[in-house]
């Protein structure tokens, strides 16, 4: 693939290239691609109108590139690791020739039960092999797929289902998750009362446990394969026929379901998985978050098996059996790019470090971070002491609706600087603009981050709503793609994400950003996770509230002088202006599914509306809002 950055000399000059010249330069890369027949044009887009096609005329089947593709020279090489959620079960090494057969044996399922080029599939598996194989096995024949996390409630479920009238439903009897087992079906039977779409429903076998099934509608996927023949030709593709749903994590309102399509998804998350990993053959890559998210489609799937790497798919959690857990998954398969999640970092940091020093972590050469900002201190945490201040560190921003990485570092090439995604990547174009839709020229601003041009990743629409699509993302600058998050530029033009736009408060007529507060809470030893959010104020039009975690419990004696202790280091790092009116320790902040604070929660909290606290459908954790209602500070 060409364009791989190996240098910073080389980072500006492909990056003069990509602006000059977007369309050579996309194709160029789009050239190490298998196309079944070549674009006629490269990009045609309006982003007034928010209508984005990139290779059009191209035709192509991604599985192709993923799988088929590899088979000559890597048949036999692992393209999955599978690590079972129990230290007592065997890790599995799938070969790109078993996945092979997998992926084409649940294609002719699919078809069987009359699933056409397409049709919605909703699948709601927990982390195993089967979830990849029916991944690809909807792209093999051109059904849509739509990945639904299997944490996620029946409610959820159901909305998600008929959102997209998904035709059938892909799932297991149950899931191990640490220490417990979840019946998924039963979930899945509660959510299916209300989903008339859905004619058939697949069932992996993962735990045995007791399920019901129904005639005619449940079949065991397995009892289908066996007769399946492991050959199911690729279905054509056009570049811009859709190739799945994904709904956002419900951080700020709603989920929207994002619709990504073929030709250009492939294109940008395999150049970017290859750049912003480094990845060479025959290294091991991990990337712990969920494939129900965009980053595991973008970053566990697609991305590293476009490029013939093999890549982890874990099925446990971080503290099972114990806090070891992550450091023992490197050591046993040598892993060498970490991919994870502040909120991850931060709850691995409360542990005795004893966990992290007992195992050989010298495999790794790039560790990531991806979901929320990474405060400081998680940041040097996660440097010290497991990149051992020789694997740099990429912070890279991006959403469900880019598809891919938009801004972070290339390891070996860009510095890395604490808590800065830093560069954008090769052909694209970051901005921020003003409250008045001013481009902020030159370094050191503050501003709303939006991207200039389209890249071949970002999502086209939402499915069934395209004027959310443009109201959301196209109408608050017109002809930009507005992310709704704030950043700042630092004098050598590095990117720090600074929040979600809705997370800067007026304070009494200054804008201040949440993170760089919270990220001088978190700077006190005993604080784990902070969130502040404003709320409406007499005086100062608003005022900061702050949500505080401890990593151990302290008297009422010494809470109230670490009150005093964050109001002073606020005070200090930022200035008096963005002192706290109110503190309140709690035990957890509340969450979604995904690990983001979910601050629009904590805003109304604040705000002392306690009856419409908005779309709760995605939170992990409803008991951390009622603790917060019953103890809040008055
Ligand atoms: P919704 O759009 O439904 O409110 P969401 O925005 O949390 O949910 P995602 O697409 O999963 O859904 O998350 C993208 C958001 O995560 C970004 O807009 C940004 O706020 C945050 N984010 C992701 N990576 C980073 C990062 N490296 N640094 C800072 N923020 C990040
Ligand atoms: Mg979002």
């Amino acid at each position: 693939m060409k364009y791989i950055v190996k240098n910073l000399p080389e980072y500006f000059k492909y990056q003069e290239k990509a602006l000059q010249d977007p369309e050579k330069f996309w194709s160029e890369i789009a050239e190490s691609f298998k196309w079944k027949k070549r674009w006629s044009s490269v990009l045609n887009a309006d982003m007034h109108k928010a209508d984005i096609k990139w290779f059009e005329g191209g035709q192509l089947n991604i599985t192709e590139n993923c799988i088929d593709r590899h088979l000559e020279e890597k048949g036999d090489q692992t393209a999955i690791i599978f690590e079972p959620n129990s230290t007592d079960e065997k890790a599995e090494h799938i070969t790109f020739n078993k996945l092979s057969e997998e992926v084409n044996k649940i294609a002719n399922v699919l078809k069987q039960k009359g699933i056409q080029k397409g049709d919605r599939i909703c699948i709601y598996l927990p982390m195993i092999p089967e979830l990849a194989y029916s991944m690809l096995a909807c792209a093999r024949i051109g059904a849509i797929h739509s990945v639904v996390f299997a944490g996620y409630s029946s409610t959820a479920i159901s909305s998600r289902v008929n959102d997209a009238s998904c035709k059938m439903l892909i799932t297991a009897d149950g899931s191990y998750r640490g220490a417990k087992e979840i019946n998924l079906k039963n979930i899945v039977d509660k959510a299916l009362v209300d989903c008339p779409t859905v004619e058939s429903v697949l069932v992996v076998k993962r735990t045995h446990c007791e399920i019901k099934m129904e005639a005619e509608r449940d079949f065991y996927l397995a009892d289908l394969t066996k007769s399946a023949s492991t050959d199911c030709p690729a279905e054509t593709m056009e570049a811009e026929d859709p190739l799945f749903i994904l709904y956002t994590s419900g951080s700020t309102g709603k989920p929207k379901g994002m619709v990504h399509t073929t030709g250009g998804y492939m294109v940008y998350t395999a150049h970017t998985f290859k750049n912003v990993f480094q990845y060479e053959n025959g290294e091991i890559y991990w990337c712990t978050a969920d494939i129900g998210w965009i980053t595991g489609h973008s970053y566990i799937l697609y991305g590293p098996l476009l490029n013939g790497a093999t890549t982890i798919i874990f099925e446990g959690v971080p503290s099972y059996p114990d806090h070891n857990r992550f450091w023992e998954v490197i050591e046993k398969h040598k892993v060498n790019q970490f991919y994870t999640a502040p909120t991850a970092i931060r709850s691995l940091a409360k542990q005795d470090i004893s966990h992290v020093e007992k195992h050989d972590l010298s495999s790794l050469k790039v560790l990531g971070s991806v979901g929320e900002p990474i405060n400081v201190e998680a940041w040097n945490w996660y440097d010290h002491h497991i990149g051992q201040q020789r694997c740099p560190i990429v912070d890279t921003w991006w959403q469900t609706e880019t598809g891919g990485i938009l801004i972070s570092p290339i390891p070996f090439s860009t510095p890395t600087k604490a808590t800065f995604a830093t560069f954008p990547l090769l052909g694209i174009q970051p901005v921020l603009m003003s409250e008045e839709g001013k481009e902020l020229e030159g370094n050191l601003v503050n501003g709303n981050l939006c991207i200039k041009t389209p890249w071949p990743g970002i999502a086209r629409t939402i499915w069934n709503d395209h004027k959310r699509y443009h109201e959301t993302y196209f109408s608050a600058y017109p002809g930009y793609y507005f992310s709704g998050d704030a950043a700042l530029r630092d004098p050598v033009g590095y990117y720090r994400i600074t929040g979600r736009v809705d997370d800067v408060v007026i304070v009494s007529g200054h804008n201040l950003g949440t993170a760089p507060i919270e990220n001088t809470i978190n700077e006190h030893q005993i604080v784990a996770e902070s969130a502040i959010v404003g709320y409406p104020h007499d005086v100062k039009g608003n005022a900061l509230f702050g949500f505080v975690t401890l990593k151990r419990p302290i008297s009422d004696e010494e809470k109230e002088a670490l009150k005093i202790a964050i109001n002073e280091s606020i005070s200090d790092q930022i200035g008096p202006i963005a002192k706290l009116s109110k503190i309140q320790f709690t035990f957890s902040l509340p969450k979604t599914r995904s690990g983001k604070i979910m601050r629009r929660i904590l805003r109304k909290i604040a705000s002392n509306e306690f009856t419409d606290l908005g779309d709760t459908s995605t939170l992990l954790n409803p008991e951390a809002v009622d603790e917060i209602i019953k103890n809040r500070e008055k």
